[in-house]
């Protein structure tokens, strides 16, 4: 089957490390949310012979080819020339984006240099793409692959010209020439609690469609399942599935731009009577900042207190020398003495707490480090919850601010609360 959508880089300085390719990275993730993808990424150098061969590798097996860079006026800038070249088309001059040139050069008063009437030649075939941030305008032309037509969209290498170009008129284009045949739907899981490995045998076991794409990234602390497909109904069942065969309560959200401290923001604002205060020992204020990310956290975010030494602990949460002496900083009475102490002082209705031990040193034999305990209280019940991530000092922090978060949108949802199967592998496999 012909593939879809190759992408061409043009520039020697890709090539030489002078500048870090983006342009592909940003045209990717806008074909990717319409639907449509690329299924190669080639780059070369300014010279003639690389971008004449690399087209007609490009040309051969997509229906698209979109190209940036090379559409200066600067004599290494000859991208204009090599497709001219390679379609057999003519370069033609085109008044109007001459005098638009021109124009742009006599408002910034900046002579003109003749050089700069290159920008206004295009193949003779092509309808430029106008380009509202800068002066040099793209080109779209249609051509005769070897055996279907091939659109091929040019476009100019300066990052901010070639991102207006995209979004405005790119994307809507290519769309147009793909039609709905192609165009790929996507649907996301993004699970917390469980590590990559077991989250990929859960899903596999639920027996995708064979026509759906499953793709799994660990984007630590959670775990992002992506399903795409062209056949919605093949997509919806796939997702249906894997839903409830990783276990919908480690799903935590299913949107796209989503992480654990938004979802949990969209809960509460729902939620309007639910007020949260926190009583942080070993995240140190990173659950306060989780919350407080999103405008609009003061709707149920009261704030909190940083209890890192006991004595703190004591003074501003009440909790108590015998349960501190009896069971320990670190531990289910002293998460469940801090929950409620945040309570009381607060006046929140729920009560959010966290103590553990990031190490490295600290821990002991029946507390390793790793281990913590999230606390959480709202006047009628009080309980807490033991887990352990065995990992690094930054990552056992962060994973104890998203599970306490987790555990208060459990609490909010009324889902169970139980110690986690597998923690996630902070580590990625090289
Ligand atoms: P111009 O009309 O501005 O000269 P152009 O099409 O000739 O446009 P280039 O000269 O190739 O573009 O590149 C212009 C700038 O954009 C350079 O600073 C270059 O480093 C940067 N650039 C080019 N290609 C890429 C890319 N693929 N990713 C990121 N930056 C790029
Ligand atoms: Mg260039």
């Amino acid at each position: 089957m012909k593939d879809t959508v190759t992408l061409l880089m043009v520039g020697s300085e890709i090539l030489d490390g002078r500048t870090v390719e983006s342009n592909s990275q940003f045209l990717i993730a806008e074909l990717s949310a319409a639907g449509v993808s690329v299924s190669h990424v080639l780059s070369c150098g300014d010279s003639m012979e690389a971008i004449k061969q690399s087209f007609q590798f490009a040309i051969s097996r997509s229906r698209v080819v979109i190209l940036s860079g090379g559409l200066g006026p600067t004599s290494d800038d000859i991208t204009r020339e090599a497709i001219a070249e390679c379609c057999d088309l003519k370069l033609v001059l085109h008044g109007d984006i001459l005098g638009q040139l021109e124009e742009h050069f006599r408002k910034r008063k900046r002579p003109f240099d003749p050089s700069n009437c290159k920008q206004a030649l295009f193949p003779e075939t092509a309808t430029t793409i106008p380009n509202p941030v800068g002066s040099a305008s793209g080109f779209a032309l249609r051509m005769m692959g070897p055996d279907a037509p091939v659109l091929i969209l040019s476009l100019p290498g300066v990052p901010s010209e070639l991102r207006a170009m995209t979004t405005k008129t790119v994307i809507p284009m290519v769309r147009r020439e793909l039609g709905a045949s192609t165009a790929r739907e996507q649907r996301v899981l993004r699970v917390f609690g469980l590590g990559e490995s077991v989250v990929g045998s859960l899903v596999q076991q639920s027996q995708p469609h064979p026509d759906v794409e499953v793709c799994f990234r660990v984007q630590f602390p959670q775990v992002e399942v992506l399903c795409k497909g062209t056949k919605k109904a093949a997509l919806d069942a796939t997702i249906k599935r894997a839903r409830l065969s990783i276990g919908p309560e480690y799903i935590f959200s299913e949107e796209f731009d989503a992480s654990m401290d938004s979802a949990v923001h969209a809960l509460l604002l729902k939620r309007r009577s639910a007020t949260i205060a926190v009583a942080e020992s070993c995240t140190a204020g990173a659950v306060g900042e989780l919350l407080t990310r999103s405008s609009g956290s003061s709707d149920f975010f009261l704030g909190g207190a940083l209890t890192y030494s006991n004595e703190l602990k004591t003074r501003l949460l009440g909790v108590s020398q015998k349960t501190l002496r009896d069971h320990g900083a670190v531990s289910d009475a002293t998460a469940q003495a801090m929950a409620e102490g945040v309570r009381r002082l607060t006046r929140a209705r729920i009560g959010l707490s966290t103590t553990g031990i990031a190490g490295p040193t600290g821990g002991s034999e029946a507390k390793p480090v790793g281990t913590f305990f999230v606390g959480i209280a709202n006047g009628k019940t009080t309980n807490s919850y033991r887990f352990f991530l065995n990992s690094t000092r930054k990552n056992i922090r962060l994973y104890a601010s998203w599970m306490a978060l987790d555990v208060l949108r459990r609490h909010l949802l009324k889902l169970p609360i139980h110690p986690h199967r597998d923690p996630p592998e902070p580590v990625r496999r090289a």
